[in-house]
């Protein structure tokens, strides 16, 4: 089983990726949020077979100095490890960042992505009308992380995006987003944790790490009445095809 979507620290990260084998999750995808955060996961792709790294500046941090250094973000994209761009999007729920500074800096990372021809890891909290919009002209494969907006399912489904459940698919209330999970075409799906943050039930309170994605497979198993092997079989081959792994 994959994790298309953990932020991991150097430190922890020998000792997590071994509780995941353990598990039974033998990949991650390390995300950055900023440009320490891409050098970091870089290295550790290096130094860990199974994790890769996907590179980007989140909305977050638009408003500040890491919104400056884009040019090193090519750089890094051009050494040709990382297999997406990203996270990058829009927060309009946070809002830590001016809303126009947080779309120039998506829009530069979606020219990056198709500068280098890798597709894009979205985040989208209160703001996807913008972002729907702002992926409008891009033409690679997109990623919606952390899925959580039921109401823009059919538009992520009709432009073929792949659709990323985290572990708020398990919490009681979530029930809209479990007819989402039920609508979704197998091929769509992916799966990940967005660790150390949201972890699933069982698990809610402690801090989450990619082990706990079988949990996020069983709930997600449940909600389309499948069987959790068979199913998480068929999302390794969606991260494959993806993010070309
Ligand atoms: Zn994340």
């Amino acid at each position: 089983m994959i994790d298309t979507h953990a932020h991991l620290e150097s430190e922890e990260a020998p000792a997590l990726l071994e509780r995941a084998r353990g598990a039974g999750v033998g990949r991650v995808i390390a995300v950055a949020t900023s440009i320490e955060g891409c050098r970091e996961a870089l290295a550790l792709s290096e130094a860990n077979g199974g994790l890769y790294a996907s590179l980007g500046i989140h909305p977050h941090e638009a408003g500040g100095a890491e919104a400056a250094r884009l040019d090193e973000l090519d750089e890094l994209l051009a050494g040709g490890r990382a297999v997406a761009v990203g996270e990058t999007g829009l927060d309009y729920f946070r809002d830590y960042a001016p809303r126009e500074a947080q779309l120039r800096l998506f829009e530069a990372q979606l020219s990056l992505a198709a500068a280098h021809g890798l597709p894009v890891v979205i985040h989208s909290r209160e703001a996807d009308a913008d972002t729907l919009a702002a992926l409008a002209g891009f033409e690679g494969t997109v990623v919606c992380h952390c899925f959580s907006s039921p109401g823009m399912l059919a538009t992520v489904l009709e432009r073929g995006y792949y659709v990323s459940f985290a572990g708020n698919l398990t919490f009681p209330n979530a029930s809209p987003l479990r007819d989402a999970a039920r609508l979704c075409p197998p091929e769509r799906l992916l799966l990940e944790t967005d660790s150390p943050y949201l972890s699933p039930v069982p698990l809610r309170g402690r801090r989450n790490e990619p082990a706990y994605v079988m949990h996020t497979l069983d709930a997600l198993a449940q909600a389309r009445g499948e069987e959790a092997a068979a199913l998480g079989a068929r999302i390794d081959a969606n991260a494959d095809a993806a993010f070309a792994l």
